[in-house]
């Protein structure tokens, strides 16, 4: 080495092999985690949570050893965690982690690789294309269709609607993406009354408004009502729902997606959890038409298992998608295969879609197929113990989602705190038609209708306790 040229021992240090070996630790606490979830808390107590507070030091001078970095996060991180990946947690609507992608996680972790471009990593770009191919089959959607792997749903969203504004204002000969909204033609946003927050977030980012859009109203079971849907055209974004955050429901695709397609509206489904009823036989009547949308959002990290943060956007106008999303500079090397970054907002994003693959591969055609219809099932079993037992359930259960009242809003916010502080199970709260409701969501798979007796029997307890107050 010339002189005046220096070595930072922290860096040498932690190039030598043996850096690495700290990954036996990780699995060692990792498979502890794993076997020992069932018989933590679901929601952590105060005592874990303040256990926290470990974590309020300054950023030391002095380099940390790999081993004490992970034996600090086993010890004040793990205890305050949710046992989300656990067997009864129904909070939300968040899934579990199927063993095949955390495992496919872990080897392609080690790999690092950036999915922007094919030129970076020629494996992502295969196996996502792999993927993009296998769920159009699943969902039964044109065979072209285009998947961008994303964070979740709230960007899916972002990247259908920007996809479907900018097509619109193209069909009409303004050019959005050179131009700007300023002076553009408008265009007409109609969406459902019940339609989910990130839509509205969505619309806003995109200069779209979050107020002047036309609402349409539900009905009971927060569908979009079929008669209340203002005149469509080709100057219009219709935005759809296939799984209502609360009761699970799904707007009428079947009467809705003919009309918005002889117009030449834009549709986008926003199937965060739902859209998976796209693979289930036993589903067909919940979303036949939805096929025949322009744009639909996913999630693979809710009712497909998947890890966090897995979203998929899908287009049925590949170019749509890629135009909106399109970037040019001079190192970006475009080729004949697939560049990631065509179709996500990001530029560096990891090989997320190889998660998603392993997830698909593991479960095959015939177990996402049941997995989807069992989350239903359950659910089912889970409102009919409540209702068999004095609980009142408010939606329809066509899905996952079941929402649960007790006796007046009072009782039930104090059902749904207790449940919480159980430990047993976690539930969590929300509003249906200005009522308080207990939400409950099935959508792990680790979920077994044994954990479901458990849960209902520990509701029912608290309630007569409740009530013998
Ligand atoms: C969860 C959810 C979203 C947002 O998805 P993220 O993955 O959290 O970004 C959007 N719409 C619906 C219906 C959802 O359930």
């Amino acid at each position: 080495m010339k002189r005046g040229y220096f070595e930072s021992d922290i860096l040498k240090k932690m190039r030598e092999e043996e850096s690495f070996g700290v990954l036996d630790l990780s699995k060692e606490l990792a498979l502890k985690y794993i076997s020992s979830i069932d018989g933590k808390d679901v929601f952590p107590k105060d005592e874990a949570i303040s256990g926290l507070d470990n974590f309020n030091e300054d950023l030391g001078n002095i380099a940390e050893s790999p081993e004490n970095i992970i034996k600090m996060l086993d010890k004040y991180g793990s205890p305050a965690t949710v046992a989300q990946t656990g067997r009864r947690y129904f909070g939300f609507v968040t899934g579990g982690i199927i063993p095949a992608s955390l495992s496919a996680r872990w080897l392609i972790d080690a790999w690092d690789q950036n999915g922007a471009l094919y030129v970076i990593s020629p494996v992502a770009s295969k196996i996502e294309e792999v993927c993009e191919g296998w769920v159009n089959q699943l969902l039964n959607l044109p065979p072209d269709t285009a998947a961008g792997f994303v964070g979740g749903s709230a960007t899916a969203i972002l990247c259908g609607l920007a996809a479907g504004r900018n097509h619109l204002l193209n069909n009409i000969g303004y050019d959005v993406a050179k131009k700007g909204l300023f002076g553009a033609p408008e265009i007409k946003v109609v969406v459902g009354e019940q339609a989910h927050s990130t839509i509205f977030k969505a619309l806003s980012i995109l200069g779209l408004g979050a107020e002047r859009i036309i609402k349409v109203p539900s009905d009971g079971q927060g569908r979009m009502v079929v008669d209340k849907i203002s005149e469509l055209d080709n100057r219009t974004l219709l935005i759809m729902q296939a799984g209502n955050v609360n009761s699970g429901s799904f707007d009428d695709f079947k009467h809705i997606c003919p009309i918005a397609k002889r117009a030449n509206a834009w549709v986008h489904v926003d199937g965060a959890f739902g859209l998976w009823a796209l693979a289930c036989d036993g589903m067909k009547s919940l979303t036949e038409g939805a096929e025949m949308a322009d744009s639909w959002s996913v999630d693979a990290h809710k009712t497909l298992n998947a890890p966090y943060d897995n979203g998929i956007i899908l287009c049925r106008h590949r170019t749509a998608l890629s135009n909106a999303m399109h970037m040019t500079g001079s190192y970006i090397v475009y080729s004949e295969k697939r560049d990631g970054m065509l179709y996500t907002p990001e530029m560096s994003r990891r090989a997320r879609g190889i998660e998603v693959w392993a997830t698909l591969k593991a479960l095959g055609k015939k177990g996402i197929s049941e997995l989807v219809l069992e989350l239903h099932n359950k659910a089912k079993y889970f409102a009919e113990l409540l209702q068999d037992n004095g609980l009142e359930i408010l939606n329809d259960v066509v899905f996952n989602q079941v929402l649960v009242r007790y006796k007046d809003d009072e009782k039930t916010e104090k059902l749904i705190k207790m449940v919480q502080q159980s430990g047993v199970c976690w539930m969590g709260g929300s509003k249906w038609q200005d009522k308080s409701v207990m939400r409950i969501s099935v959508s792990s798979y680790k979920t077994s209708y044994e954990d479901i007796d458990i849960s209902a029997k520990e509701i029912i307890r608290i309630a007569n306790e409740i009530s013998a107050e």
